[in-house]
């Protein structure tokens, strides 16, 4: 056969489903991309650490974890960083440090990942849950005016996905009420908010250096920052078995308050000094790659794409995407959850690595619900009367169960071309929504 009579044949697999036996849309090895990227420097970084002085975290001097903390703080515009073994222990020192525990109610939004949550139970608080914001799915100021009660110490926003929380709201309602506002920058590091980097914008805010984060280390690591000086003096105290260290002067093994063991490897912070060198440049390549993906998609009906609100920039962790039937077109008694769970197969079938993020709401994990805690019922028996009410978050709901996720793969800075290809799978999807329907349960 000559090359004109394969074209129009291979054209047809190519618009064909993949469900349906036609070509996929992303090649194989488009559909996994490398996170971290890990790079000469940094396996130098980390072998110099090994050969160096410095692998006591608390050695006296200038260390890998002093320096970057030092980094980090100027990049926050912060006057402090405290280095930490991962986020969730550095949101549960910065609870402590803010002198959140037994009796006390912090305020997280319902949809978050579980640590947000479990951090004010380690410190003997109970979370309460508020609803987010339909599109920047952060903490809505109105649900957490609403959860305010006379047991609330803080308010916990998560900056989710990357996106920076209402933080002038939240402010605003924490000085009124005199709580104690903790940010949750896990995955946000880099963004800002009324041109201010996030992370210092409250009291303390708190960032993880896991590896699938924007800023990695490779395992395990946190960093807190605050400008409040007691704050971080408390937190290097907490995470040093409640010791204090000074440069210069021996370790004389007191403990001055309730401490862990919460600290910061060497190892961990060289890597994580290494990939600073190269956050901006990364990060700008994400942006760059991202907003050319969201692009194509952005008129798609019953699509919706992440934005941006006016006065903000996103991290792009994860990118969140809502889907509404009605909206694509689809008839009545296609449900909202259908229509996701449909798209998400065929898009898989495509190669483009969808999945969910979060399937229930926080406040219905199980480890809320049961609420056996610290064996006999604490947290929550410590509370003076029944724990304040969680509402219904709807929008939570609605979110977990009409939205799908892109996550990890388009952090790689050459993620580009993949994401160009997870576009040509979406809209070769949107070309054949009569099967989407049928999929969906249309008749
Ligand atoms: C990852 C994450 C954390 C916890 O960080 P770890 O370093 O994994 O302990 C907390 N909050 C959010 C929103 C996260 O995504």
């Amino acid at each position: 056969m000559s090359s004109a009579d394969t074209a129009p044949a291979a054209d047809a697999k190519a618009r064909r489903l993949a469900a349906l036996g036609g070509r996929p849309a992303v090649p194989r090895d488009l559909r996994n991309l490398p996170w971290p990227v890990v790079t000469d420097d940094d396996r130098k970084a980390v072998l110099d650490t090994l050969d160096g002085e410095s692998l006591v975290s608390n050695a006296d001097g200038e260390t890998p974890v002093s320096r970057l903390e030092r980094a980090w703080a100027d990049r926050c515009a912060t006057r402090w960083c405290v280095g930490t073994s991962n986020g969730t222990t550095a949101l549960q020192l910065a609870l402590a440090a803010l002198g959140v525990g037994p009796g006390d109610e912090v305020i997280v939004p319902g949809l978050s990942f579980i640590a947000s949550a479990l951090a004010p139970v380690h410190q003997m608080a109970v979370p309460v849950f508020a609803d987010v914001d339909p599109v920047t799915f952060t903490l809505d100021p109105a649900a957490v005016r609403a959860a305010i009660g006379p047991r609330t110490a803080a308010i916990l926003p998560v900056h989710l996905h990357g996106h920076p929380a209402d933080m002038d709201a939240l402010g605003e309602l924490a000085d009124r009420h005199g709580l104690a506002v903790l940010e949750d920058a896990a995955q946000a590091h880099g963004a800002r908010y009324r041109g201010r980097p996030v992370g210092g914008l409250g009291r303390a805010g708190v960032f993880s250096l896991q590896v699938t984060k924007n800023l990695p280390t490779c395992g395990e690591g946190g960093l807190l920052v605050t400008d409040d000086e007691e704050v971080a003096r408390a937190a290097r105290m907490g995470r040093q078995f409640g010791e204090v260290m000074e440069p210069g002067r021996d370790r004389d093994y007191v403990s001055y308050r309730l401490g862990w063991n919460h600290k910061l490897s060497s190892v961990q912070a060289a890597f994580t000094l290494s990939q600073l060198d190269r956050f901006d440049r990364y990060e700008a390549d994400r942006t760059r790659n991202v907003e050319a993906f969201l692009a194509r998609l952005a008129e798609l009906p019953g699509l919706t794409v992440p934005t941006v609100a006016e006065g903000s920039t996103h991290a792009w962790h994860i990118l969140r995407f809502r889907l509404d039937p009605r909206a694509a077109g689809l008839p009545e008694e296609v449900t909202p959850g259908a229509f996701r769970a449909a798209v998400h197969r065929l898009l898989r079938a495509e190669g483009v690595p969808v999945s969910r993020y979060q399937l229930m709401p926080l406040s219905e994990q199980k480890v809320f619900q049961d609420r056996v805690g610290f064996g006999s019922g604490h947290p929550w028996a410590a509370l003076d009367g029944p724990p304040a009410e969680n509402g219904d978050l709807p929008v939570t709901r609605a979110v977990v169960e009409d939205s799908l996720t892109l996550q990890k793969r388009h952090l790689n800075p050459d993620a580009g071309e993949a994401l160009q290809r997870y576009a040509d799978g979406i809209e070769k999807l949107w070309a054949n929504l009569d099967v989407v329907a049928r999929m969906a349960g249309a008749s």
